[in-house]
This record gives C-alpha cells, sequence and structure tokens, in this order.
C-alpha cells in the first residue's frame, strides 16, 4: 500500500491506510495500546484493540522506533474531538505493525522542546534534536523564508550564482580559514569571509543582477553568538544607486514578514533611516533597538543606520591627514558619497569621508550591510593607498580588481544580510545555533563528527606540509 503522509490523514476518513514515521509516544494499558505517530508533516493518535496478535508487536514499541502502520482512519466522537491540534479528529485504528527500524532509548526527550538542555549534548545528538517539533519548524521555516527570497528576487531580475569556495583572501576585517593546495605546493586557498569581489566580478562580467545564499567563513574567536560559518543572501546590482538597493531590500523584508510571519508587526513602514551620528548620540549603538514595547515578541522595528565614516583611525598619529593609519568601517570596496569623491582622489579630511554605506537593523541586531562599490579603479587605487598599501601589494593583491574595473565595469553596488540572525529574531529563538542545522560549539568544534580531527602523515606529506611541535602547557 502506498504510504498517505501524516497530514493528510484526515482526508481518508473510514478507509485503511499506511503510515510510515516514528513513534513519538507509547502507552501500553493493557488489552489496548495507544501511540502518537509522527512524520515530517505532522503527527496523530493511533489504537490498538481487540487484535491480540497486533498487540504484542504494539507492546514491543518504543519511542523512536521507526514503524509502518497500517490502520483504517476513523473518526473520533464528537466530545473527544482535540480543537486545534493537528488530527485531533480522528485517530488510526492500527491493524497492522511493521517495524522498519528500533531506536536506543534517547538522550533527551523529543516530545518537548529542547531549549533548556545541554547544547554539547544537543549539538553531539543533532539528529535526535532536529526531530523535535520546535526545532523541526525553526528548519522548515528558514526553508520557507530562502525560498520566498528566492521567488521574490527571481522576479526582479536576479540570477543564482555560485561563487568557489575555494578562493583567495578577501579582505572583510578576520583572519581567514586557509586550505593547503596540493597542487601548488607551499600556497594555500583562503574559504571566502564573504563573496564580495567575486560578486563585484559578475558585474564586471555584464551579469547585472546576482545573488546567492553564501557560506562566509571567519577565523575568529566564537565570542557570544558568531559561529566559524554562517551564511548571507548575498546580493550585487549594477546600475543602482543606495535607494534602489535599499527599497528592493525594504520591499523583499516587508514581503517576508506579511506572507511568513502574519502574526507579527513592523513597526515603521517606510523603514526610518538614522544617520550613524545620530544612531551613536541618541542610542549609543549603530545598531540601535528602536522598538517603542521590548516586550513584545511579534514586534519587528527595522531602521537603515546610514551615511557612516568611510574610515577609522587606528594609529595614534596626530596627524589627521596621515596615511597608513586608517582602516575601512564596512569593506575597502565601497565609494563615498558623491561629495566627497575628491577627498578620497586627493586623500584629504579623511575622517570626514562618509561612506555609501548602508546598514539595516533589527529590533538591535545588524542584520545586514552593503554599499555602493568603487568602480573606476583610480578610487579604488587611492582607498587602499588611505589604507597603507604599497603599490607593490596593492597590485599583488587586488591588482585583479583594478584590472575588472578598468575593463568596463557599470556602476554598481549590493548588500548582504546575515540569514541566521534574521531567522533567529524571526523565530524568537535567543541564538542563530538554533537556526542551522548542524552548528559548531563554542569552542569552533563539531562534537558530533569529532570535527577538526588530526590527518594521517601521508595526508600531510602529500601536501608538503609539516607540524610544529605544540608549546607544553
Ligand atoms: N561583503 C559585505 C559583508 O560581508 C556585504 C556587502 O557589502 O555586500 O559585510
Amino acid at each position: 500500500m502506498k504510504r498517505t503522509l501524516i497530514k493528510n490523514i484526515a482526508q481518508h476518513i473510514t478507509e485503511t491506510i499506511r503510515i510510515e514515521g516514528w513513534v513519538d509516544v507509547a502507552r501500553d494499558q493493557g488489552k489496548m495500546a495507544f501511540f502518537d505517530f509522527r512524520d515530517a508533516t505532522g503527527k496523530v493518535q493511533g489504537v490498538v484493540f481487540g487484535k491480540p496478535d497486533v498487540l504484542e508487536i504494539a507492546k514491543t514499541l518504543r519511542p523512536e522506533w521507526v514503524v509502518a502502520i497500517t490502520g483504517i482512519v476513523n473518526q473520533r466522537p464528537e466530545k473527544m474531538v482535540k480543537e486545534g491540534v493537528q488530527n485531533g479528529n480522528v485517530e488510526i485504528e492500527i491493524t497492522g505493525i511493521e517495524i522498519l527500524n528500533k531506536a536506543e532509548t534517547p538522550v533527551f526527550e523529543i516530545t518537548e522542546s529542547t531549549v533548556d538542555i545541554n547544547e554539547e549534548v544537543r549539538i553531539k545528538n543533532r539528529y535526535l534534536d532536529l526531530r523535535t517539533e520546535r526545532m523541526h519548524n525553526n528548519i522548515m521555516m528558514r526553508h520557507r523564508v530562502a525560498k520566498l527570497c528566492r521567488d521574490y528576487l527571481d522576479d526582479q531580475g536576479f540570477l543564482e550564482i555560485e561563487t568557489p569556495i575555494l578562493t583567495k583572501s578577501t579582505p572583510e576585517g578576520a583572519r581567514d580559514y586557509v586550505v593547503p593546495a596540493r597542487l601548488s605546493p607551499h600556497q594555500f586557498y583562503a574559504l571566502p569571509q564573504s563573496p564580495q569581489q567575486y560578486k563585484q566580478l559578475l558585474m564586471a562580467g555584464g551579469m547585472e543582477r546576482y545573488f546567492q545564499f553564501a557560506r562566509c567563513m571567519r577565523d575568529e574567536d566564537l565570542r557570544g553568538d558568531r559561529q566559524p560559518e554562517f551564511t548571507q543572501l548575498d546580493m550585487e546590482m549594477s546600475f543602482v544607486n543606495e535607494d534602489d538597493i535599499m527599497e528592493l531590500n525594504e520591499n523583499m523584508l516587508i514581503n517576508i514578514v506579511r506572507k511568513l510571519y502574519p502574526e507579527k508587526r513592523i513597526q515603521q513602514i517606510p523603514f526610518p533611516r538614522i544617520p550613524y551620528a545620530e544612531a551613536m548620540e541618541k542610542y549609543g549603538s549603530d545598531r540601535p533597538d528602536i522598538r517603542e514595547d521590548k516586550d513584545d515578541p511579534n514586534l519587528l522595528a527595522f531602521c537603515w543606520v546610514v551615511d557612516f565614516p568611510f574610515f577609522e583611525k587606528t594609529a595614534t598619529s596626530d596627524d589627521p591627514q596621515a596615511i597608513g593609519e586608517w582602516t575601512f568601517t564596512h569593506n575597502p570596496f565601497s565609494l563615498s558619497k558623491p561629495e566627497h569623491i575628491e577627498n578620497i582622489k586627493n586623500k584629504t579630511n579623511i575622517a570626514d569621508i562618509i561612506a555609501a554605506q548602508y546598514d539595516i537593523v533589527l529590533n538591535g541586531y545588524e542584520i545586514g550591510g552593503g554599499s555602493i562599490r568603487a568602480h573606476d579603479p583610480e578610487i579604488l587605487k587611492s582607498i587602499l593607498q588611505i589604507l597603507g598599501h604599497s603599490d607593490k601589494k596593492i597590485e599583488a593583491n587586488f591588482g585583479h580588481m583594478l584590472k575588472a574595473l578598468g575593463s568596463g565595469t557599470p556602476p554598481h553596488g549590493g548588500i548582504a544580510w546575515g540569514f541566521d540572525r534574521l531567522m533567529m529574531i524571526l523565530q524568537n529563538e535567543k541564538t542563530i545555533r538554533e537556526l542551522i542545522a548542524f552548528p559548531k560549539n563554542g569552542e569552533g568544534r563539531d562534537p558530533m563528527m569529532d570535527s577538526p580531527s588530526f590527518i594521517a602523515k601521508e595526508q600531510l606529506d602529500e601536501l608538503n606540509l609539516s607540524l610544529k611541535e605544540l608549546p607544553k602547557k
């Protein structure tokens, strides 16, 4: 018999059906046995009575065993109907049980939220954790939001394009993860901190509108809620200005909330735009939490923060023009506001240069950021010089970008969302790990796979690598 999904059972009242899934709850009551069964689409109750051979098998079933159940779908008597519960009006009268797989007793209850269970245990047994309703729902909603974004962007003429994972370092301000290149001894690929350069090179390639759910890797200390790898919804567009990008993103966010989170209220539309200086002065933060009511789990207060300073002083010298004593606040590929371009070219009034940059903030979290980029190679070169790069280093690290910009690259700009964080807020969770199917723990390890791990001497030899002795503790 063909399988019926649990969500569709109520369409089969009086019929004999077959379901396949897990034993969620088993209650042995002597002459009867009651069950909740579960598959990815939901739960249903089942009961065995008056069938000694079936009852005998039924009594052996334990939670998390995988079973195929045949039975008749009965409507429950009126006063037994569970209002508001999936399949609350039906019950399966079990006529046959096939055990597809047994299971050891799970280390935590699958029928309850695991939010308070030791997280190391949860990550180590992630496949069990993912079976819980809360985690299942988090991952499903992540899919739904991603699907809506894909459809929305497709509709707006964007192409979803993959960019390399084995790449060259892109300066986003963090340490790179590196991968030894066997075919180029002593050389290393870097894993992308973001697809920043590639997405700009796609604009040089005439793609005009790009997006990607991009995995980004940054080797940072895992303070707070950071993960060594995380997901950005990454976008880049040609022939646009800041307003075009902000409007498109704002509409997409509003669409997500209206279609997938109708119970939530957006505090203000259009999203307020707060200059950086005002945010710092009024809220003491460049990601202000402007919620009118911080106790309301269904209030979404989006705002844009704009007019960021382009450069930030890193060194102590008092010379405000000193070249090489500056770092970028967002990324080195940004452009300034049009009125500051001369200052970039002449390397003057560096502290006053405002970037054509925007961050999107939700309930006090930065959920995305982007900028209009420098598409004139002379301007990018000047920015890199302000940052203190020698001409030799500029050529070695950014020569390909300068060459591409000089090949007829259109004006362009983009943005990237921290997709895990956005989902965390929408799902009212406290950490992004609740929205990632397989997160790393606080030490950046995957205790389930036991990774990272040592590799064999032969592998090291193949890579022409040898390991240094570790300092004695
Ligand atoms: N690459 C930038 C980041 O990761 C986002 C952007 O400017 O589009 O923050």
